[in-house]
């Protein structure tokens, strides 16, 4: 597994607005949306692309396009879903699944709710994104739901990781035998007794949609 964690000062920047207490929803979401895209570019440093022969107004060329199956991008939801838009912008072509994951606050384990994916992903390149990798259960559940169903090439994208989520996500995902890319805006401190990202930024669903 490769981790890659974002090292460029707009990406700081724009995390220490959205880490502030003080940054209401509209601007929490609108931070989210250009971090994804920031860290979308990098994501997809090894998105699969096909030459394709055009003309320039002066001379033909070769160029290149995505490939298909086009790459799939899944937002696990609802906080995922503050990143869809920021990804999408990048990968207009792109496919969009969604999987709904809930972890139970006491046992800190990721229960599946929702699920509206292809049953075949064989050759599709996967793009995960969901803002928080803490305990990295959901992640590892996600991954392992997708490769299972054939994806031979997923990335995750996430605002905020820790060490700890990382550990998990190496050892629960060791017997897989694809590349598997997490890249992320910054890897925080640790995690809470409660399982909260520390400094991290708090509820990501919540601050993104308010308290339900
Ligand atoms: N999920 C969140 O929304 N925030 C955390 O800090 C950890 C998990």
């Amino acid at each position: 597994m490769r981790v890659h964690v974002a090292d460029h000062p707009l990406i700081a920047h724009k995390l220490t607005y959205l880490r502030d207490k003080r940054t209401d929803s509209p601007t929490f979401r609108r931070l989210a949306e250009e971090l994804v895209t920031l860290l979308a570019y990098e994501a997809t440093r090894d998105v699969r692309t096909e030459p394709i022969d055009i003309e320039t107004p002066v001379a033909p060329t070769t160029g290149v396009k995505l490939s298909t199956p086009k790459p799939l991008v899944v937002p696990i939801l609802r906080a995922g879903l503050g990143m869809l838009e920021g990804m999408v912008r990048l990968l207009p072509s792109a496919e969009v699944g969604f999987l709904g994951m809930q972890r139970n606050e006491e046992t800190l384990e990721a229960i599946t709710y929702a699920n509206r994916l292809p049953d075949d992903l064989a050759g599709r390149q996967c793009y995960v994104v969901d803002p928080m990798l803490a305990t990295g259960g959901t992640l590892a559940m996600t991954i392992r739901y997708l490769a299972d169903r054939g994806a031979d090439d997923i990335t995750a994208v996430t605002l905020l990781a820790t060490p700890e989520g990382i550990a998990h996500l190496e050892t629960e995902l060791a017997d897989l035998d694809i590349p598997i890319q997490i890249v992320t805006g910054a890897m925080d401190e640790r995690l809470n007794e409660k399982g909260y990202i520390v400094p991290g930024l708090g509820d990501a669903g919540d601050r993104l949609y308010g308290v339900v």
